[in-house]
């Protein structure tokens, strides 16, 4: 297989949310571009919930699928044996470092507390500098709205400036977003010195 073109990391539910098929649609729509584009998803490496749908799609459309699960959760999440490569590790914190170094982008779809906690954890690392990856969030059926609104409360509220909501980049289009994450990504970013972070 070719090196693929670009990698992104999506952060997803590890269950697959309520009977709105939107959410499953938009993860297989998101797997599906990445294969079609040739880039490599990189991702928790379960099989469970929306983690599951997204790498399926991934793999199907031609995709390179890099998976990274911490042992004790190799059961819970269902190890994904059909990734290229799956690394099974030890601890959360060097699966979220594996995960942030092998990938140019981040993407986050509807999930839960797992979801939210990577996020905000690249969202900080790229405010303080750490890295310069881009970051989106796919607002899929208005999941993300309460919290969109509430994070511009914190801007109004003196909390956050407008320009670490700009860091984020927020779309209801997975290939729009897509599109936007993988342009700005681009070569010539810094790599990412996570280990000396965390
Ligand atoms: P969730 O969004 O809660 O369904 O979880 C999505 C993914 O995030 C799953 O692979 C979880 O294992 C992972 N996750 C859960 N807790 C954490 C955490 N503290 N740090 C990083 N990832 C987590």
């Amino acid at each position: 297989m070719a090196e693929p073109a670009f990698s992104v990391c999506v952060y997803c539910g590890s269950r697959p949310g309520d009977h709105n098929p939107a959410f499953a649609d938009s993860a297989r729509a998101v797997g599906q571009w990445i294969g079609q584009h040739g880039g490599q998803l990189v991702y928790g490496g379960g099989r469970s919930g929306l983690m599951g749908t997204v790498a399926e799609a991934a793999r199907l459309a031609g995709g390179r699928v890099v998976g990274v699960i911490p042992q004790a959760l190799v059961d819970k999440e269902l190890a994904n044996r059909a990734c290229d490569e799956l690394h099974v590790v030890q601890t959360m914190h060097e699966r979220k470092a594996m995960m942030a170094e092998r990938s140019d982008a981040f993407l986050a779809l509807p999930g839960g507390i797992g979801t939210f906690e990577e996020l905000f954890e690249v969202w900080t690392w790229r405010q303080l500098g750490y890295h310069d990856k881009p970051l989106g969030l796919l607002n899929t059926a208005g999941y993300y709205d309460g919290l969109l609104g509430f994070l511009q409360h914190s801007v109004t509220s003196g909390f956050m400036g407008e320009w670490q909501m700009g860091l984020l980049q927020v779309d209801t289009s997975p290939d729009a977003l897509l599109r936007t994450l993988v342009q700005s990504a681009g070569p010539g970013q810094t790599p990412v010195p996570l280990r000396s972070v965390i």
